[in-house]
């Protein structure tokens, strides 16, 4: 994700929804979005009309922010998913999804996706036994994702375990203690995140 100069939460309110990048304080009254939810700067409060790109790129904008992937590596992923079978648009949001760093996100063993990224970078997890160290990796059904046994007492990893409490766990992940599991594939409704993806294949398509 690229450096963000100030609050990470003018990106919500840049691509109008909650992004929940900064963990428990998304689900608390001192969100942001949820107190001024109109777009930052001098002209955020007007209404604005918005031609077909400029649509096309907000949703695609706002997706690349959800999951903090960077244009390259974001086109590089729409351009795998463009050549699988199937819907180009969810190939896209499954394959984000089944990154290791949105994954352990959602297993609840970290209060936010950015958090997911520093805590697998600092080989706090193990993919079917195996230390790893890589955010982006991609999983597949089947795959168990565990915290370290050294890690286990982490403050980060102990604040995502109560978050997850709070929030909803998905239904395709199943976690037993400081292990989980990708027991089914994501479907669309599963995927939280409201955007029209087609839009993003229109906006790779121009
Ligand atoms: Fe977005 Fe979370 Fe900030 Fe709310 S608190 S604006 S959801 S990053």
């Amino acid at each position: 994700m690229s450096k963000i100069i100030g609050s990470v939460c003018k990106l919500c309110r840049r691509e109008h929804t909650k992004l929940f990048l900064k963990g428990s304080r998304c689900f608390t009254d001192k969100c942001s979005f949820d107190r001024r939810s109109y777009p930052p700067g001098q002209h955020g409060q007007s209404r604005m009309k918005f031609s077909e790109f400029a649509l096309q790129l907000r949703e695609k904008q706002k997706v690349r922010r959800y999951y903090g992937v960077f244009e390259k590596q974001f086109r590089k992923m729409f351009k795998i998913a463009d050549g699988r079978k199937g819907e180009t648009g969810f190939n896209l949001l499954q394959a984000l999804e089944l990154r290791l760093d949105s994954v352990v996100y959602n297993m609840g063993f970290a209060e936010s996706r950015r958090q997911a990224k520093q805590l697998i970078a600092h080989k706090h997890f193990a993919v079917n036994g195996k230390r790893v160290s890589i955010p982006s990796m991609a999983l597949k059904l089947g795959d168990v994702i565990e915290v370290l046994e050294k890690s286990t007492e982490k403050t980060p990893i102990m604040a995502g375990k109560e978050l997850a409490k709070t929030r909803e766990v998905p239904a395709w992940v199943e976690v037993d203690g400081n292990k989980g599991t990708i027991k089914d594939l994501p479907t669309r409704e599963q995927i939280s995140l409201q955007v029209e993806e087609n839009m993003i294949v229109e906006y790779y398509s121009r």
